[in-house]
């Protein structure tokens, strides 16, 4: 019998008397494959109700017990995609990098230190000379670098007092080029206290009409600088993912499970690292559980550690059993990875996140879904399958801050992106046995190296500072689209049946790409 519908009341009265909703929920989608897995591309979400603007969906997750991001976003430890420049940016924008450790530990200690010691607009790395460089010292700066204003301190060394400062000025009418620094530089200093903040800095900066302003501590030693030509880039970065005391930003290094692991951490820790990521490919291991309760016996909370990679409940029981704070999801998901080709183990990311999700939420523990995300949607997918954050390294490479240089390819701008577990990068390492991605994908006592990843190249993406505002802005439209305004909401309407899925066929997928045309250009922002 067809119902009578007047108004819109009486529409939403009949659809209450439906016994259920349309769509199903997530542990239905589960078991539509009971003997199978599904990846994030064989099923959709359902829209929801939008009562709120997407400006106001929050992004705020946690991704350890102890430490939430308000973007649930993570770059990969790997030597294409995480180095400094990369964990800065991730951080500053929200995020966080998890430095790759196919390096000493000296090497990728130093990386960390140098996340906790930025600041945003200050340059914390300044080139500096000592009394007895000469001109010709400047000159060669500029032809490289193209500025000079080049402080100068006793040991010529950043940290060491300041007690000059050269620009084009003091050297613009020298013909000499060997006369010493000594004899030229500006000694009537400007400077700025340690601690100072960028809005003041600038202030004094513009009031003094001088070019840079050295910030010194205490002692009168050069900490960083300030250049006014940098004034105008110097932009506010609302999301910052810093720690709650320090200020500094919060920064994750991946290591492996060995016992030299243990010393490497040391230095990370004196470092200033804040989240410790154990990186092997099968993570539910002796070795991982060894050094898991190690690590939280020696550092205690202070200290948080992602555990994994896993993909089945048991094996996230093992980890949550040994102290992890977070877990991290997925094997042989990512795009460079041959690990279920060559070892035939591994599981669809999608129902791995699922799984592992439903059962550490049980414990508290947050997931991240790491490997196979190549575009928002598959973001908005990991979060509604349970994930608390999202690991990237084929989306993130290619980007300024991803390690390596561009080149050209058939008239495309590329950058380098390999599996750490590819034989480039595990030969890479042959200079430094503590380094980790021999670690990782290949044991000592093996003679032949078995590959579990490909080396390759991705497209030239343009800085992260516009793609990850992109992915931010994107996730927060798929989130108001599911009618849910904070991942928290998402993660209880879909324990709670609220949020509805549906498989998609392969028909399905065809229809929902763009199809029937007969050429197009995919831009996925402006
Ligand atoms: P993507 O984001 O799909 O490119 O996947 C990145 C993830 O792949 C990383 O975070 C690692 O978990 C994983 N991974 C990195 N190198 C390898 C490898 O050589 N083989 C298999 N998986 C890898």
């Amino acid at each position: 019998m067809t119902a009578q519908i007047r108004d819109s009341s009486e529409a939403k009265a009949h659809l209450a008397t439906y016994e259920r909703l349309d769509g199903v929920s997530a542990s239905e989608l589960m078991q539509t494959v009971q003997f199978g897995g599904l990846t994030y591309n064989d099923f959709l979400l359902l829209p929801g109700h939008i009562d709120f603007p997407a400006s106001q969906v929050s992004l705020e997750t946690p991704i350890t017990k102890r430490i939430s991001l308000k973007t649930p976003f993570m770059s990969s430890p790997m030597d294409t995609v995480t180095e400094t420049e990369m964990a800065i940016a991730m951080a500053l924008l929200g995020g966080i990098g998890v430095i790759h450790n196919n390096c000493t530990a000296d090497e990728q200690a130093e990386m960390v230190r140098k996340v906790k010691m930025f600041e945003n607009g200050f340059i914390t790395e300044p080139v500096v000379l000592s009394p007895q460089h000469r001109v010709s010292d400047i000159k060669a700066i500029k032809a490289e670098f193209g500025f000079c204003g080049i402080p100068v301190t006793d040991t010529g060394k950043l940290r060491g007092r300041l007690i000059g400062i050269v620009t084009a000025r003091d050297i613009q009418f020298l013909e000499d080029d060997t006369v010493t620094l000594d004899q030229v530089m500006t000694t009537d200093l400007v400077t700025a206290k340690a601690g100072v903040t960028l809005e003041e800095a600038n202030h004094i900066l513009r009031n003094s009409k001088k070019g840079k302003l050295p910030i010194v501590d205490e002692q009168g030693c050069l900490v960083s600088l300030l250049a006014r030509s940098d004034l105008l880039k110097n932009q506010s970065y609302p999301l910052a993912s810093k720690s709650v005391t320090s200020k500094q930003l919060l920064v994750a290094a991946a290591i492996g499970t060995r016992l030299d692991d243990r010393q490497r951490l040391e230095k990370l820790v004196a470092a200033g690292l804040d989240v410790v990521v154990l990186d092997s490919s099968q993570g539910d291991s002796v070795f991982q559980i060894e050094i898991l309760q190690h690590i939280k016996a020696t550092y205690g909370d202070r200290l948080q550690v992602i555990a994994g990679n896993v993909v089945t409940r048991e094996q996230a029981a093992s980890l949550i059993a040994a102290g992890a704070d977070g877990i991290r999801v997925g094997m042989g998901s990512g795009s460079i990875c041959i690990t279920q080709e060559v070892m035939a183990v591994g599981r669809p990311q999608g129902t791995a996140v699922y799984q592992v999700a439903e059962f550490a939420s049980q414990f508290g523990v947050p997931v991240v879904a790491d490997g196979g995300i190549s575009n928002v949607g598959h973001i908005a997918k990991a979060l509604a399958l349970g994930a608390s954050a999202v690991m990237m390294g084929g989306l993130l490479a290619g980007t300024t801050e991803s390690p390596g240089e561009y080149f050209y390819h058939e008239g495309k701008r590329l950058k380098k992106y390999r599996g750490m577990g590819s034989i480039d990068a595990m030969e890479n390492n042959t200079k430094s046995s503590d380094s980790g991605s021999k670690a990782r994908y290949y044991s000592e006592s093996d003679t032949i190296k078995v590959a579990q990843g490909v080396t390759g190249a991705v497209l030239d993406k343009g800085s992260i500072r516009k793609f990850l505002p992109y992915l931010h802005l994107g996730l927060q439209h798929s989130l108001q689209d599911m009618g849910v305004s904070t991942v928290q909401a998402l993660h209880e309407g879909v324990a709670q049946g609220k949020v509805r899925f549906e498989k998609r066929s392969p028909a399905a997928q065809l229809e929902g790409g763009v199809h029937s045309l007969h050429q197009y250009e995919k831009r996925l922002f402006a």
